[in-house]
């Protein structure tokens, strides 16, 4: 591979991007002693080295370097009269990007020093550089906007219990301490509601454990159904659910609470009629958060009143 130089070549300046507008004469005296090399099809270009490319002719491929956090597949193609490699001649770090040549290419290399002559000596390839860094960072911001936006995506997917859709205890445990810590700072109530279905090991043991969760999540639809926006519900254990009602005191907790407990009762499980119809019940306790009281202290009253509905024959709802 023997560099020709670019006032040799039978290539014209008027075609590269970086060029457009510039002093020609400038631009050409510049460029006189830069090399064109000849890179066959899937070579690399100078790995680790702070030049310049300008494609003539064929096209490069750009992989952002994994140090950057951007080696996803993010890959630019180069085609000619663009370039690729500015960055790294600028802020004189060795580059960070693999390039390679996607096809037999013709590409101008201009080494640093010479970048910024041009820089100097030529206001219009300044202004275009300016211009191509201010776009390569735009694409680079929108990217992270992107990847943002998938991690929150499935961060809120781990928040999410896979079998009734309900959130899980993950949500529970970041979301409900500064709920209780709201709710005492504003002073106003906030309500929870404890719900474990009943005799759900003999569901399971007389129907199988298929319809044992199809059972979990009629009812975990049926709470769902039956809350406002505003409440939130929790699959707190295995068929315990915990329903959230911020801004609403006792005497509403309850009221919904008996809504649930009716809901639950309710509910098909399934729609095949063919099937024997089993249905299914809960029972269900109701705490409003008191002065000093913390999460924990909260739903240990709402499990104690559940309890309370347990051992009064179940189905039903008590108030702490
Ligand atoms: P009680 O009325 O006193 O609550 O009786 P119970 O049988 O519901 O209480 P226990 O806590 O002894 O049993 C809970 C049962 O719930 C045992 C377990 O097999 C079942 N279970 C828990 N999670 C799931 C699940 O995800 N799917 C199914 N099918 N069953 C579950
Ligand atoms: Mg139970
Ligand atoms: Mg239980």
């Amino acid at each position: 591979m023997k560099p020709i130089t670019f006032s040799a070549s039978p290539y014209t300046i008027d075609n590269i991007q970086l060029f457009k507008g510039a002093d020609q004469a400038v631009v050409r005296k510049l460029l006189a002693p830069c090399p064109i090399m000849h890179v066959a099809a899937g070579r690399p270009l100078n790995p680790g080295g702070r030049a310049l490319y300008i494609v003539l002719s064929g096209a490069l491929s750009v992989a952002a370097d994994a140090r950057m956090g951007m080696a996803d597949g993010n890959i630019n193609k180069v085609l000619p009269g663009e370039s690729a490699g500015e960055q790294s001649v600028l802020d004189e770090e060795a580059n960070l990007t693999a390039i390679t040549a996607l096809e037999d290419s013709d590409v101008l290399a201009i080494d640093a020093e010479t970048v910024w002559k041009l820089i100097d000596e030529s206001n219009g390839t300044a202004r275009n550089l300016l211009r191509l860094l201010s776009f390569r960072v735009r694409a680079a911001n929108a990217q992270l906007r992107r990847r943002q936006k998938v991690g929150e995506f499935y961060r809120q997917m781990s928040m999410v219990d896979g079998l009734t859709g309900l959130y899980n205890r993950a949500w529970l445990n970041e979301l409900l301490p500064p709920m209780v810590g709201q709710a005492h700072g504003t002073e106003q109530p906030l309500s929870l509601i404890m719900v474990d279905l009943d005799h759900f090991k003999k569901f399971n043991d007389s129907h199988g454990h298929l319809a044992g969760d199809q059972a979990l999540r009629a009812a975990a639809q049926a709470i769902s159904n039956a809350l406002r926006p505003s409440d939130f519900a929790v699959r707190y254990g295995g068929e315990e659910m915990l329903v959230l009602l911020p801004d609403t005191g006792a005497d509403v907790a309850v009221v919904v609470a008996e809504r649930l407990c009716d809901r639950i009762r309710q509910s098909v499980i399934f729609h095949d009629m063919r099937l024997p119809m089993p249905h299914i019940t809960a029972s269900l306790g109701v705490a409003s958060l008191t002065e000093g009281q913390d999460e924990q202290a909260l739903i240990a009253c709402a499990d104690a009143a559940l309890y309370r509905s347990k051992e009064a024959g179940r189905n039903r709802v008590t108030a702490a």
